[in-house]
């Protein structure tokens, strides 16, 4: 059985002692029940600025050594003149084992391209960390019958040239815009088959994982999971709360 890969970005959300409380009450859990990690790779992708103590709490925790911990972005350049922004080096020595890439909520207000994500990506893996890139279309795309097209430009725009090793190292979401957050609304078992048929055919058994992400609850993870070509299940909402993910990974 290949590893199914569950976790939860917080976007922009929680306090460090939010986020240590959310670590350790995860590091328990998985403590007392490591059943609930056997085929299932749990991941958190806390801001930024709740990296080093995440880290610290997984690290101090029985159970922790399971979370795979994640940042939410990171620039193309090692360093320099870049105001505001946080570089790959930075993230991984803060504690990230993986690059969350092109969200769509980042492709919107902060410009994202095919170009900086595919730096973004090679970033990552220039440094040994993974890189989850996100692809996901409009609900215009979507009824225009355009989702499958629109997603694969997006992953080859990316990934285009990397080797097997590299793409290896690579994660992708496919997380539908009207999916997402509190005005979307969950893909139907029917909406997500073609666009991961089309993933899977492209780069099945190449990527490490593809996951589905938009509106994901308890109500839904089931039957979303069982959808041909889904690896695991990227989550906002429903696992803001360390017991949501718990819920999710059984
Ligand atoms: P949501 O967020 O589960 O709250 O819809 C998903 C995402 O943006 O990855």
């Amino acid at each position: 059985m290949t590893t199914r890969w569950v976790g939860t970005s917080w976007k922009m959300t929680k306090t460090l002692a939010e986020a240590r409380d959310y670590a350790a009450g995860l590091a328990e859990a998985l403590a007392e029940r490591p059943e609930l990690t056997r085929d299932v790779q749990p991941f958190v992708i806390p801001p930024h600025t709740a990296l080093t103590t995440v880290r610290d709490t997984l690290a101090q925790t029985p159970g922790g050594s399971a979370v795979v911990l994640g940042a939410q972005n990171a620039h193309w350049e090692d360093a320099g003149a870049w105001t505001g922004e946080i570089s790959v080096p930075q993230v991984a020595d803060a504690g990230a084992r993986l690059v969350e890439i092109g969200h769509s909520e980042r492709r919107e207000h902060f410009a994202e391209t095919v170009q900086s994500t595919g730096l973004k990506v090679r970033a990552a893996l220039r440094h040994g960390l993974l890189a989850l890139l996100c692809v996901g279309e409009p609900e215009e795309v979507r009824a225009a019958g355009g989702s499958t097209t629109f997603i694969l430009d997006q992953a080859r725009g990316a990934l285009d040239g990397l080797d097997d090793a590299a793409l290896g190292e690579v994660l992708l979401a496919y997380e539908p815009i009207w999916a997402i957050g509190e005005h979307g609304r969950p893909a139907s078992p029917e909406e997500l088959a073609g666009p991961f048929a089309a993933l899977q055919e492209e780069y099945g058994g190449r990527v490490r994982a593809v996951l589905y992400g938009g509106s994901v609850n308890t109500d839904n993870a089931a039957e979303l999971l069982a959808v041909p070509g889904v690896d695991g299940l990227f989550v906002g909402r429903a696992a803001w709360e360390f017991q949501g993910l718990v819920r999710l990974l059984q």
